[in-house]
């Protein structure tokens, strides 16, 4: 552990240097303004952390990052209540605990999640004239760490920078759910046993464009990864996969994910809704699992009118329905109706997420005031 016996974060000597020129309110769109970061030496530990406004990074050609990939990256959101205007971070100790996991296994310093969440916290503060309260905006939050080392020697980083930068966004789907189609990948794999598919690594995300563009090519929005030779489902892009279907025999009614076995990523979506599908559907007849489901499985469930639906999960859009996936020749209908964007669990889950999101479900313990 490199980290070990020098100074951890300290939230309490946060530095903040507001800009002089700050952005006007409108237009919204694509802005990126501040950033909060902290520097960790080998040395010295964390360094103070501070609040700038936004700015460019300037580092040596030779500094590591560049050449052997040592960056890991999150993604998460800052919601405002609306009842009472609080701002609220989503389950900020999933992203906490996940970033620390990705930056350990590339030899990156890891850090005190809390102490860290208390300055996005003090960050989203100072810009949330930004954040409207309606449904679907939010301020979309990239914590990253990049190892900052200046060598070509392949080894541990002597030094790293943490960092957050923000951007508000909008609703994902501003004129109500649209259905996306995808292209299941049988040429190309994601990730592997024993491989860092469930990291967050920057090195995990551009070999994964090619199989998109081909899947774009064709006309589709996502590649689906599948894996091995039983050609088992795993994940989207950017979106874990839920697949809701009617069990031959029995007609039991299951909701399926992929399960953790380290070659997709632990998605905090997939895990909220797990946890909202066990609370509130299983009273009502539904199985939840967690297990392999191969592509095969999911055709022969809708040749026999057994599959009910099909949605990703993820931060960015929390559902994203899928109308239909190609997988080799075979165009597979996913069971939503011509005229309609979203199925029914796919829907209860974006308005059971997002009550919680803004705050107007307060059973959960899921926000961070
Ligand atoms: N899988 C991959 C590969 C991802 O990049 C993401 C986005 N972080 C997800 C799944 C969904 O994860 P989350 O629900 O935490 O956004």
């Amino acid at each position: 552990d490199p980290t070990r016996g020098l100074p951890d974060i300290d939230a309490s000597k946060l530095e903040v240097t507001e800009t002089i020129t700050p952005k006007e309110i409108l237009p919204n769109k694509d802005l990126i303004f501040g950033r909060t970061f902290t520097e960790w030496t080998a040395s010295d530990g964390w360094h103070t952390p501070r609040i700038t406004p936004y700015q460019n990074l300037s580092l040596d050609p030779a500094t590591c990052v560049f050449h052997y990939a040592f960056e890991a990256f999150e993604g998460m959101k800052a919601y405002k209540c609306s009842k009472d205007n609080s701002l609220r971070l989503f389950r900020p100790d999933k992203n906490m605990a996940r970033l620390n996991k990705s930056v350990a296994r590339i030899a990156l310093p890891t850090f005190d999640g809390e102490a860290f969440t208390k300055l996005i916290g003090e960050f989203c503060k100072l810009d949330q004239r930004f954040i409207p309260s309606d449904k679907g905006y939010s301020l979309y939050l990239r914590p990253t760490m990049i190892g900052t080392q200046r060598t070509l020697g392949v080894g541990p980083s002597g030094s790293a920078l943490l960092y957050v930068i923000a951007s508000p966004v909008g609703p994902y789907y501003p004129t109500g759910f649209k259905a996306i189609s995808l292209e299941a990948t049988d040429y190309a794999v994601r990730a592997w046993p024993g491989g860092v598919g469930d990291k967050k690594l920057g090195a995990n995300y551009a070999p994964c464009i090619v199989p998109q563009l081909k899947a774009a090519a064709k006309g589709l929005h996502q590649n689906l990864w599948l894996f091995g030779e039983e050609e088992f489902i795993t994940e989207v892009g950017t979106m874990n996969l839920f697949i809701a279907l009617k069990d031959k025999e029995t007609g039991q009614k299951e909701l399926i994910t992929a399960p953790l076995d380290g070659t997709i990523l632990e998605g905090v979506t997939r895990d909220s809704v797990l946890a909202l599908a066990r609370e509130r559907m299983e009273k009502d007849g539904w199985k939840i699992s967690e297990r392999y489901l191969r592509m095969s499985e999911l055709a022969a469930a809708q040749e026999e009118g057994r599959l009910i639906e099909v949605f990703g999960a993820g931060t960015a859009a929390i559902v994203a329905p899928i109308r239909k996936i190609l997988w080799k020749e075979k165009m597979i209908d996913c069971g939503l109706q011509e005229t309609e964007e979203a199925g029914a669990v796919a829907m209860q889950m974006k308005n059971w997420m997002e009550a919680i999101q803004y705050g107007e479900d307060d059973s959960t313990s899921w926000s961070y005031t």
